[in-house]
């Protein structure tokens, strides 16, 4: 093996050492960051589903994410809001216009209870909204 080569391999050793020794604070970590990203939401969106605008206790509040992940939305706290699991589900992996154009109560809700997402994310609910109920 080159010098490089040798090199190389002991680098990566003790970079994977490094993750290794990390692993449980991180994982603590991320535990009570979901959590701060829950309360935050649970503040922002006033304890409720912004769907169907049911009030929420915690252990029944389900964290959305507006874009959805599976679309290439993030897990930033202007994408992030609160649902019940009936609205959660009942979205799915729909992006927020689709959702919007078929049920466009949801829309409304959205629009009036999801105070800190994107404005973007608003701007185009707001336009689903009345596409949906001028047709
Ligand atoms: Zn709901």
């Amino acid at each position: 093996m080159s010098r490089r080569g040798l090199l190389r391999v002991h680098r990566s050793r003790s970079a994977r050492a490094k993750r290794a020794k990390r692993a449980p604070l991180t994982l603590v970590h991320r535990r009570e960051h979901k959590r701060a990203l829950k309360h935050a939401a649970m503040r922002d969106c006033g304890r409720r589903c912004v769907y169907c605008a049911t009030g929420l206790p915690e252990h029944l509040t389900t964290l959305d994410h507006v874009f959805p992940l599976a679309r290439g939305g993030t897990s930033n706290p202007g994408n992030l809001v609160t649902a019940c699991a009936r609205c959660n589900r009942l979205k799915g992996d729909m992006l927020p216009v689709e959702f919007f154009a078929r049920y466009p109560w949801a829309g409304i809700n959205f629009v009036r209870y999801a105070r800190a997402v994107h404005r973007a994310l608003k701007r185009g609910a707001r336009r689903a909204v009345s596409l949906a109920l001028a047709a």
